[in-house]
């Protein structure tokens, strides 16, 4: 009898361990074949701008280096497509750190609003050549403190610009809002009425690599990475990104933030040293 209850016990064990193993197995599968993927549309993305630019150099070595006018244009789009490539790389650095959870948030208390101004200044001149005026929608005219990584959050609000700007069209507008709620949040808007996107395509949106459209996004010097980079940003604050699209009307994609609870203490005269 005890014999049998050994042989039962033993049984169970090593069919306990050969199911983790078996877990183990199909998790190191499932993450050799994400390396694969990952590995295939890393050098996917970085092929064209990659040949783009040494077809420039070539033609320049065969002789185009010998008329300026040439040579001139030549470099020039050689350099736009290390610029490019540059773009890529850098979004590839971010999405492989985020991805492993190796970025970590410096949270801090910041204005929201400053933020939006910077990333209205930084691309004043992108929207400018599609006459796309950037708008802001505020109440008042006080800052509002939020808690988290500011750098990272311009990087949210970056993305999302960039997209209503290269998505939009020409004489359109993007238009940043930001509505206080209760419950110590924010949410902040960026709502385009640019080319919009199609319901079905919605779902994967947020997936690294996907496109809508992909010669139109590779055109706008695009990544496929931005999105993907906005969620995770959001996620690791505890965050959510939300999106509403009508085809040919344009999208709105928003968030919420958390508003600071402590304000910066203000400095007084009185104060004691
Ligand atoms: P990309 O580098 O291609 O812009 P993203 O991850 O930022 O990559 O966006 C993924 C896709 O979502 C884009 O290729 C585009 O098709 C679509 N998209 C993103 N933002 C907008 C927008 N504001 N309007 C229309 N389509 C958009």
């Amino acid at each position: 009898q005890q014999v049998t209850t050994d042989m039962a016990t033993l049984t169970r064990e090593v069919e306990k361990f050969a199911e983790g193993k078996k877990l183990e197995i199909e998790a190191l599968k499932i993450r050799e074949n994400y390396r694969k993927e990952f590995m295939g549309n890393v050098s996917h993305e970085l092929k064209t701008p990659l040949f783009t630019v040494q077809g420039y150099i070539l033609t320049l070595i065969d002789g185009a280096i010998k008329d300026k006018k040439v040579r001139d244009k030549y470099l020039n789009r050689a350099s736009k497509g290390l610029d490019r490539l540059i773009y890529i790389v850098k979004d590839l650095d971010m999405i492989t750190k985020l991805e492993a959870g190796e970025l970590h948030l410096r949270e801090e208390e910041f204005d929201i609003i400053e933020v939006i101004q910077n990333v209205f200044d930084l691309f004043e001149m992108k929207s400018a050549k599609k006459n796309i005026s950037l708008t802001f929608d505020l109440d008042y005219e006080e800052p509002i403190y939020i808690y988290a990584d500011k750098e990272k959050i311009q990087q949210v609000i970056t993305n999302l610009v960039v997209n209503s700007i290269k998505y939009g069209k020409i004489g359109g507008t993007t238009e940043v809002s930001i509505e206080d709620l209760i419950k110590n949040k924010v949410i902040v808007r960026i709502t385009d009425n640019g080319e919009g996107i199609e319901q079905k395509n919605i779902p994967r949106l947020f997936e690294r690599f996907y496109r809508v459209d992909k010669s139109g996004s590779r055109k706008e010097g695009g990544s496929g990475l931005g999105l993907a980079i906005v969620k995770h940003i959001l996620e690791a604050h505890n965050e959510k990104i939300y999106v509403e699209s009508d085809f040919g009307v344009g999208s709105e994609f928003s968030f919420t933030l958390e508003k600071s609870k402590q304000r910066a203490p203000v400095q007084t005269s009185t104060a004691k040293t």
